[in-house]
């Protein structure tokens, strides 16, 4: 039997779907396919934070009923999945069953009962142990929490994936262990508001909180780098923040979702901080690790945002110099508070895209100034990516930092740490040459030497 996925939309959706395909292949014995007419099962694991890609899934299903073998069954899961229902069966009749993104685990059970519809969001996920591990190589993603308990006025993720709960240490250690003895070096921890783990479980377990869960999987022998995504800059208290600066194992790159830079329009998306508390803890971050990369999210054109607004979005984005940005002009989703707001509200798209295009100019003459400054400088490089034919030999892999550096006419073996010092830099990313080969131990030692030769500590 094959099986055909395709994931749209975050991290936490391939996650799913890892999940989903580890499922199918132990119970079920079926093997991948990138082949649609090819497969005995097609999967669409949807995303609903835009409206585009959820217009798009039903001229997408029409496609793959035309084109798939008889017999061969479609199942729509995920985001939109949780929020559309059977309404998808209704105007789809070729989809065979829908299954929601908190009911993952259900996917062999729903192959077997025709237009099932599983969506309940206060479906309990968390202590669901798993098939066998995802093949990812030496980076894997590790879900600790599902769902959200914010309220954030543009987000549809509550309604889809409902209330946060956090999925017991021992289960991750146990998890995390097993994918090191598989060759993971580094691991993706993920969660929708993964800052905020170990506020509620469904069994009952031991106080804890997500710096804790750092300091414990960071015991793991063999694990070299941990990152993770998404936190949420309201719990980023200074022992967060301590943490994440001092431990070696801790990737020093970090996504800060912004949102705004305007206080006001972050009190109308109802995000529990403001432009002061914002750039507060970046000072904070930056005064402990002058050298860390900081990525975020921005949303340009929410409801009533002015010009002064906008501003105070470019203001931010000057102070902080962000290494990497993912913007977006507002997309109101239905069940969101922001949805019922009048009309008259609205900032007008023309006005919201010429917004955006401002801030991403802003962005790219950041990043250039930033990259002057990285000649010379030298990274540990994991290296994900090697080639070595067709006369172009080059290995490339990503920093602490979170910066793809490629290292020319080289080939490192992948899952070797590299120490680089880049050389030139052509726009798109950094080049540079091999310094040394670290071993694991060697290369947690080393932080500290590099960080004296960029001249940041
Ligand atoms: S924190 Fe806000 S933006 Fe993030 S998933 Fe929760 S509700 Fe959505």
């Amino acid at each position: 039997m094959k099986l055909f996925i395709q994931t749209l939309g975050c991290a936490m959706n391939e996650r799913d779907s890892a999940h989903m395909i580890a499922e199918l292949q132990e119970k079920k014995q079926y093997t991948l396919t990138d082949n649609a007419k090819d497969a005995d099962l097609i999967l669409i694991n949807t995303c609903s934070v835009r409206e585009k890609p959820e217009k798009k899934l039903f001229s997408e299903i029409g496609q793959f009923a035309k084109e798939k073998k008889p017999g061969a069954k479609i199942g729509i899961c995920g985001c939109t999945a949780s929020h559309l229902g059977e309404e998808i069966i209704k105007k789809a009749p070729s989809v065979d069953f829908v299954l929601g993104a908190r009911n993952v685990s259900k996917i062999t059970e729903v192959l077997e009962r025709p237009k099932a519809v599983e969506v309940d969001i206060d479906y309990d996920d968390s202590t669901y142990v798993f098939a066998s591990s995802q093949d990812m190589g030496i980076k894997a993603h590790l879900n600790i929490s599902i769902g959200c308990d914010k309220k954030c006025s543009y987000c549809i993720v509550p309604f889809t994936r409902g209330k946060e709960i956090s999925i017991p240490t021992d289960l991750l250690v146990n998890e995390a262990k097993k994918l090191v003895a598989n060759g993971v070096k580094e691991l993706l921890l993920l969660g929708q508001n993964v800052n905020h783990y170990g506020v509620r479980f469904s069994t009952p377990h031991k106080k804890t909180n997500f710096t804790e869960l750092l300091a414990t999987l960071s015991e793991i022998d063999g694990l070299y780098r941990i990152r993770f995504t998404s936190p949420h800059p309201l719990h980023m208290d200074d022992g967060f923040l301590e943490e994440f600066a001092r431990n070696p194992k801790i990737a020093k790159g970090i996504h800060i979702p912004l949102q705004s830079g305007s206080s006001q329009i972050l009190k109308m998306m109802k995000r529990g901080y403001d432009k002061q508390w914002y750039l507060d803890r970046i000072a904070k971050l930056k005064s402990l690790l002058p050298n860390v990369g900081i990525g975020t999210d921005i949303i340009v054109g929410f409801p009533t945002e002015s010009e002064q607004d906008f501003e105070d979005t470019m203001e931010v984005l000057s102070i902080v110099e962000f290494d990497t940005l993912y913007s977006f002009v507002y997309s109101p989703r239905p069940h969101t508070s922001a949805y019922n707001y009048d009309k008259s509200m609205l900032v007008p798209q023309e006005m919201a895209k010429e917004r955006l295009s401002r801030l991403q100019n802003l962005h790219k003459q950041i990043l250039q100034k930033k990259a002057q400054k990285e000649i010379g400088s030298i990274y540990e490089v994991l290296i994900e990516n090697h080639r070595d034919d067709e006369g172009q030999t080059w290995s490339e892999g990503r920093s602490s930092q979170n910066k793809l550096i490629k290292i020319l006419g080289r080939k490192c073996s992948i899952g070797s740490i590299i120490q680089v010092k880049v050389t030139h830099n052509d726009g798109g990313g950094l080049y540079g040459e091999f310094v040394r080969e670290l071993s694991l131990e060697q290369a947690l030692q080393a932080n500290v030497y590099i960080k004296c030769i960029n001249g940041s500590d």
